[in-house]
């Protein structure tokens, strides 16, 4: 039984050695280190004290294992992870830019994860679930999107509470059927963690209070809205607060977002407050941007306990 559950990819990262390396002239990568946005959700939920579980795909190779691995280690739950023998485990390839802009080349949708299906999800899975996390970016395609929205009903059906990150670029809502998607997830969540950018192109409104009201209309509990390195803001039903952010120097910024939903989706598991939730969330965001590798920077509450107070803001929120 897992309160936590995440559907979606499991990738490996390679990235460029240098700044500003292209992709098409030969040069040195370094890697591979375990990534995919909800592999890194899954492992920090799991990491700050949570019983969680993936439903995922890989190939039968060393990719792969190198995930399973670094998941199990950590403590998630990785029975409902399978090999398929004729793909191989996703690849992400990553070049940095010098203004932070990042460049991918992907293998996902020919990999072992495009082969997740309505049939690998079941009414047992959700048996206990108290938060179902959804990754928009997981929904890459038709089957994956059924996946999902059949998930969202087997997780309601236990009470569960649906947290959903939409991690999505604009260009994906030209598609009708995704965002008819998009509208039936926000239908039915309980939190919703957009980046700025997001939350407006998704409701279609620059003004993020007017944004935010819409998305309330429909019964959302919380929006936190992350700001990067300005930190978060979280509204509810009534009025809405600023998380300030911890200063770092920023290694690599691929998995914050992840680590920051991980860290918020935990705590409210765990019974505590937004305030206190999205403290630790802040810190666990932060920190994650201090490591290179998008799962190596994922940490324990100590850890991140450890971390805030070499910040001098443990008790900032409290
Ligand atoms: P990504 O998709 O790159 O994983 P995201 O766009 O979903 O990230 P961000 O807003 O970049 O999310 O980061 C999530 C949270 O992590 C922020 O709200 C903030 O609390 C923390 N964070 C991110 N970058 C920094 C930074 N450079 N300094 C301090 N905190 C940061």
């Amino acid at each position: 039984m897992s309160e936590i559950i995440i559907i979606g990819e499991i990738l490996v990262e390679v990235m460029a050695k240098h700044l500003n390396q292209r992709f098409d002239q030969t040069g040195e990568f370094l890697g591979p280190f375990p990534s995919g946005a909800p592999a890194i959700f899954i492992d920090q939920a799991t990491k700050t004290g949570s019983s969680c579980a993936i439903v995922a795909k890989v190939g039968n190779d060393g990719f792969g294992r190198l995930n399973i691995e670094r998941l199990q280690r950590d403590g998630v739950d990785v029975q409902y992870i399978q090999t398929v023998a004729e793909k191989t485990t996703g690849i992400a390839f990553v070049t940095y830019r010098e203004n932070g802009d990042r460049e991918f080349i992907f293998t996902l949708k020919d990999s072992a994860a495009a082969c997740i299906n309505r049939q690998d999800i079941t009414e047992a899975m959700f048996q206990g679930c108290k938060y179902y996390q959804i990754n928009g970016c997981s929904a890459f395609n038709e089957e994956m999107m059924a996946t999902i929205k059949k998930a969202v009903f087997l997780a309601k059906a236990q009470n569960a509470r649906i947290a959903f990150d939409p991690n999505i670029r604009k260009e994906l809502l030209e598609d009708e059927n995704f965002k008819q998607f998009i509208d039936f997830i926000l239908k039915n969540t309980d939190v919703f963690l957009p980046g700025e950018e997001e939350l407006r192109f998704i409701t279609g409104l620059e003004d993020e209070e007017q944004a935010v009201r819409k998305i309330l209309e429909q019964n959302v509990r919380y929006v936190v809205v992350k700001r990067g390195k300005r930190g978060c803001r979280v509204y509810d039903q009534q009025s809405y607060f600023d998380a300030a952010p911890f200063q770092v120097e920023e290694v690599d910024p691929t998995g914050a977002g992840d680590c920051f939903a991980g860290t918020l989706i935990s705590l409210l598991n765990q019974g505590k407050s937004i305030q206190e939730a999205v403290l630790f969330a802040n810190a666990a965001g932060a920190y994650a941007v201090t490591q290179k590798g998008p799962m190596e920077g994922t940490a324990t509450l100590e850890e991140l306990k450890a971390f805030m107070r070499s910040k001098g803001g443990e008790t900032r929120c409290l």
